[in-house]
């Protein structure tokens, strides 16, 4: 059985990765996906690097030091048309810095503070796209990093209660409802995350070889 361990506590994206995985059939069979619970002594990697694929590398080149194990990391954020492409790498601090246990009260702020600067934006102007980087790192083999978007609009007030973070307020092009009011896998079919992990999946036969055979 291969293993590759994903970098990251958060349980929504390990069920994600492995429902994208699951989706690309046979290739897949037999490989286990570890989320960081698995290995409590693994670093907290900050997000110091200024771009999402540097964030992610630089994630995923430490667990895979720290457990010896191919690692998958993400980072991701949303980029606004009209604020220069902010929050961008700052999306998840936007408004500040909270702990973990004020998780749901830190996405509101940040989503108020967002549509707070757009106010005197006209509904044209309101463009952006998610951004997610996804790097994939061998131990003494392969490194990838994809990227995925998905473009659409800043809407004026929050609707929905599905996702997390800027869903609320984001409507994707071609739709007219939040990604906060789509279906979990409807989301996937079209979202950043979606896009950059069925990329990375594919990746993931050859780049596991390539540990196999040094
Ligand atoms: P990270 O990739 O876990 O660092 O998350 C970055 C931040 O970007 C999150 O805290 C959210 O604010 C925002 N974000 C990333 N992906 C999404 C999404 O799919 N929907 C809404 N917000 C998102």
């Amino acid at each position: 059985m291969n293993r590759i361990v994903l970098a990251t506590r958060n349980r929504g994206k390990i069920v994600e990765l492995e429902r994208i995985l699951g989706d690309l059939g046979a290739a897949m069979a037999g490989l286990e996906v570890a989320g960081l619970e698995a290995f409590p002594d693994a670093p907290d990697v900050p997000e110091t690097e200024p771009t999402f694929e540097g964030n992610a590398l630089l994630k995923a080149r430490a667990i895979a030091a720290h457990t010896g194990l191919p690692a998958v990391a993400d980072d991701s954020g949303l980029c606004v048309d009209a604020l220069n492409g902010m929050p961008g790498v700052l999306s998840a601090r936007w408004s500040g810095r909270f702990g973990d246990a004020a998780a749901s009260g830190k996405d509101r702020a940040n989503l108020d503070l967002v549509l707070d600067q757009l106010a005197d934006v006209a509904d044209e102007l309101r463009g952006g796209h998610f951004v997610c980087a996804a790097a994939l790192v061998v131990p003494g083999g392969a490194e990838h990093v994809v990227e995925g978007r998905m473009h659409g609009r800043i809407i004026r007030a929050p609707r929905g209660s599905g996702g997390f973070g800027y869903d609320p307020v984001f409507v994707p092009d071609d739709d007219t409802r939040t990604t906060a009011e789509l279906a979990p896998d409807e989301k996937d079919a079209i979202s950043h995350r979606g896009r950059a992990f069925r990329a990375l999946a594919e990746l993931l036969p050859d780049a596991l070889a390539t540990a196999r055979t040094r």
